[in-house]
């Protein structure tokens, strides 16, 4: 009775984010009530493996206690100051502090957002006003990744690579621009062909702009929401040599892969990168409470602190721009992914998956494996040699995550037949091998529906 109103409640007044209206309309909502560990209850008392950690941001898993605790405390001591004005709070203070310790390079000044799309956003502010200020107005287009996801802020959305974004929101503006996506599995080519023809590209869009004109290159570590393409070793770092070779600013946005998901804090670390900029959100918090963080070298901070006069405010701010809360629970996150062993796991059991996902491949549906750390992707394909994707009639994304709801384990099947999984970092390597059944169940039912046996 009370789930029927709110379902029916829900279809008359919530609009959900990137979701089709209509076919919310129709099927209702999956109401989650309770979390614990990887595990997830919804409305119905249903029990779900969540191997996608709430949307790959729950990296400490749900019900940590501690952190209920430290959130607590803050809220009841002062729930809010601003950052505005030379205000402050003690734990925003100390979490830019710990978090520039912790940073990659001079990346050691932190602005805090309240997500990834504004912290993406923010960057791309201080770019423009980095370049005004110091006399270059001309550089202002920007260069990121076909597949790539920058949030869908009405900047970020044109930074972002993927056409759902762009559909009807008149975006990317004329100074964004994209080149294409390293993608190990449909590259003709070895590893050192498609850094090196990423880099060719690269330098031909800034050539064809004219290297004046372009501000900065963005892109991901691990595609995410394109689909956890995982590039090469040795991409990122031929990247960050093209651009500053090119006189181009290198943004690296660690809004998924921030925070453990691939391994070690940061993924730069992979491979002892220097961006210019960073950007992060998701794991920041855990998903706890909302907030993001960008990073930015000490360079940039410190050209555009002294090209701007005394007294001269840097018009750039949210009113909940290091919310105290969400840095009190950004502190006790940090200290869980470190003192609280964490980090440790998720590296013990990212192993673990990779295993597992490789066993995978014999799957009559599955055409690809992929990961880096707690971060996978599995491609699926009705022809494994041809590589076919899916076709949008056979609906398999949808048939799948329904099956896998049904099975017990919630992972992200992507529309072109990719499926994402981003399991929270408490995950035991038993908890591993469960998703990994279930989601080998799952694949073994999607044979059951006769469209997409018949295109097997
Ligand atoms: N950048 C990346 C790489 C992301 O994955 C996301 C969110 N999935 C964003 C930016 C936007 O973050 P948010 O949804 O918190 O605004």
């Amino acid at each position: 009775m009370i789930a029927n109103s709110l379902l029916e409640n829900d279809k008359a007044h919530w609009i959900h984010p990137v979701a089709s209206w209509r076919d919310h309309e129709a099927r209702g909502a999956t109401i989650l009530r309770s979390g614990k560990g990887t595990y997830l209850t919804d409305i119905d008392g249903h029990e779900l493996l969540d191997g996608f950690a709430g949307l790959w941001c729950v990296n400490v898993g749900y019900g940590q206690d501690s952190i209920v605790a430290a959130a607590t405390e803050q809220m009841s001591r002062l729930p809010y100051a601003t950052g505005y004005f030379h205000f402050g709070s003690e734990p925003a203070i100390e979490l830019a502090t710990k978090l520039a310790q912790r940073a990659p390079g001079d990346l050691d000044h932190v602005f805090f957002s309240l997500g990834g799309s504004d912290a993406v956003d923010s960057v791309v502010r201080f770019i423009r006003y980095y370049y005004n200020i110091t006399g270059r107005p001309q550089k202002k287009h920007m260069i990121a990744l076909e597949r790539g996801y920058h949030g869908s802020s009405s900047t970020g959305s044109g930074l972002t690579g993927l056409p759902a974004f762009h559909a009807g929101f008149d975006v990317p503006t004329p100074v964004q621009h994209h080149i294409s996506c390293p993608y190990p599995y449909r590259f003709e080519g070895d590893d050192a062909a498609l850094i090196a023809s990423s880099v060719a590209e690269l330098k031909a869009k800034v050539e064809e702009l004219g290297a004046e004109n372009v501000a900065a290159f963005f892109c991901e570590p691990v595609v995410g929401s394109g689909g956890v393409i995982v590039p090469p070793k040795g991409w990122l770092s031929a990247m960050q040599a093209a651009c500053r070779e090119l006189d181009i600013l290198f943004c690296i946005d660690e809004v998924i892969t921030g925070f453990g998901r691939t391994g070690p804090l940061f993924a730069c670390e992979h491979e002892g990168l220097t961006p210019d900029f960073m950007t992060t959100a998701k794991g920041l918090t855990s998903g706890y409470a909302p907030m993001g963080a960008l990073f930015m070298s000490d360079r940039i901070y410190r050209t555009i602190a002294d090209a701007t006069p005394p007294g001269v405010s840097i018009g750039h701010g949210m009113t909940y721009s290091g919310h105290p809360v969400s840095a009190a629970i950004g502190l006790e996150v940090l200290r869980l992914y470190e003192e609280g062993g964490l980090l440790a796991n998720g590296v013990a059991s990212g192993a673990h998956l990779a295993k597992g996902l490789e066993a995978l491949r014999d799957h009559p549906l599955v055409g690809d494996v992929r990961s880096q750390g707690l971060l996978a992707g599995v491609e699926l394909v009705t022809d494994k040699v041809a590589k076919t994707r899916p076709t949008a009639q056979m609906k398999l994304p949808q048939h799948l995550a329904d099956i896998g709801y049904r099975n017990g384990v919630v992972f992200r099947a992507f529309g072109d037949g990719i499926v994402g999984f981003a399991p929270p970092l408490c995950i035991t390597t038993d908890e591993v091998d469960l998703m990994l059944e279930r989601f080998r169940k799952s694949l073994d039912e999607l044979l059951t529906i006769k469209e997409i046996r018949d295109a097997v």
